[in-house]
């Protein structure tokens, strides 16, 4: 019966990963997908990770059992904190339900579900570019997409005015994708001036801001500080979604293990929001996995173990910011033409780096070098040994 299925398209960033794995190349270079790598170019498992993990093998008192519809109730309380600040009156004042998703897609998913079903708005803005998955997330939630300006390629910068313009044309209550920090692709942030008007434009007209936080600690190498352009909204006491992924930031990535919080304007308000959160959620999985949620608890909680954590995550992030100067150094010392300070600008994982999908098929087929076709290079895939021939394949590209 599915004798005339189409075979669909490989997804255009796991894709790359598929035809990487194809090349036999000895020198081939996977820049494609965003997961961290050490120098060596190995996957890294944190210490932290391990020793919380060794704590719940040593914990007898540990079961299987199935955890609640909306997860593991520390976890979820430790998430909150950990985007909204310790001291958050809107946690405080029991403004905000959270629940333990499906790492960040999941979270995402939850929430445009949630608000397909309950809000009178059915139009969602994201920025233009953004990360592949967003537009298929929400419009199966049953959301139409609609793009706002972000990216100005001839600035390789924030095109803020073109950012205004359109969400101030946007409808009233229209719901607005923003990236708490480290966009993906582009590696452009708002500064905090530009946030508050960013702010001030969305309560303006009270549109719904939904952040994704899937690189929190990958910025401005400060937890706190990759969190403040959320705080800035929740402090105003309006509404706000958030989603935050832990695949990044503690190396969880296929541990699944992420959170959806929303704020709401009262305590009554966010139960109620929260008893239909569940029921979004039980027919679609049921309840979260437990593991992830686990791991990510104890590290949170235990002052020593949350210490460790952000020394290992300033680690990762300043090894990456080494790899920007590297490229940066490697491409001024071969005399590539055109200006590259982007490449060092730019915040997180990501650098957006201007090349066309021509060249990024040129480099493909000439250095085995994977990255996707938009030219966004995963900084994290690189390494001192690597980086000549990155180089050298940039410089290729750009003069041939
Ligand atoms: N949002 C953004 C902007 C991302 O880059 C990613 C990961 N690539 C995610 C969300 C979600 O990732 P995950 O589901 O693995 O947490």
């Amino acid at each position: 019966i599915f004798a005339n299925i189409l075979r669909a398209p490989e997804d255009p960033i796991l894709g790359v990963t598929v035809a990487y794995n194809k090349d036999p190349s000895p020198v081939k270079l996977n820049l494609g997908v965003g997961a961290y790598r050490t120098e060596e170019g190995k996957p890294l498992v944190l210490n932290v990770v391990r020793r919380a993990e060794q704590l719940l093998v040593n914990d007898r008192s540990r079961v299987k059992e199935y955890l609640p519809i909306v997860g593991l109730a520390d976890f979820n309380k430790l998430s909150a904190k950990l985007i909204l600040g310790a001291d958050s009156p809107a946690i405080k004042g029991n403004l905000v339900t959270t629940v333990q998703c499906l790492s960040g897609t999941g979270s995402l998913r939850v929430g445009a579900e949630f608000l397909a079903k309950h809000y009178y708005q059915r139009t969602i803005y994201i920025p233009n570019p953004t990360w592949g998955n967003h537009t298929k997330i929400f419009n199966l939630a049953g959301l139409t997409v609609k793009t706002y300006r972000y990216y100005d390629p001839l600035t390789r910068g924030l095109n803020i005015q073109g950012l205004l313009e359109d969400l101030g044309s946007a409808p009233s209550g229209a719901i607005v994708l923003l990236h708490a920090c480290a966009h993906n692709p582009t590696g452009v942030d708002p500064t905090l001036e530009q946030w508050e008007q960013i702010r001030r434009l969305i309560r303006s007209k009270s549109l719904l801001p939904f952040f994704d936080s899937a690189y929190q600690g990958f910025a401005s190498g400060s937890l706190d500080g990759d969190a403040q352009s959320v705080r800035m909204f929740v402090g105003d006491g309006g509404e706000c979604f958030i989603a935050q992924s832990y695949a990044k930031n503690m190396g969880l990535y296929g541990e699944r293990v992420g959170a959806l919080s929303i704020v709401c304007r009262t305590a009554d308000v966010a139960s109620r929001v929260e008893s239909q959160l569940k029921l979004v959620i039980r027919p679609m999985y049921s309840s979260p996995p437990i593991h992830g949620a686990s791991i990510v608890s104890a590290i949170l909680k235990d002052r020593n173990l949350y210490n460790e954590w952000t020394l290992e995550l300033k680690a990762m992030a300043d090894r990456i910011i080494t790899m920007r100067k590297q490229l940066f150094d490697a491409l001024c010392a071969r005399g590539t033409p055109g200006d590259w300070s982007h490449i060092i600008k730019q915040i997180g994982m990501f650098t957006f780096t201007g090349l066309s999908t021509k060249q990024v098929m040129f480099m493909t087929k000439e250095y085995h070098i994977y990255l996707t076709s938009d030219g966004r290079i995963s900084m994290a895939g690189l390494s001192s040994g690597t980086v000549p021939h990155l180089a050298d394949a940039i410089h290729a590209a750009v003069t041939t």
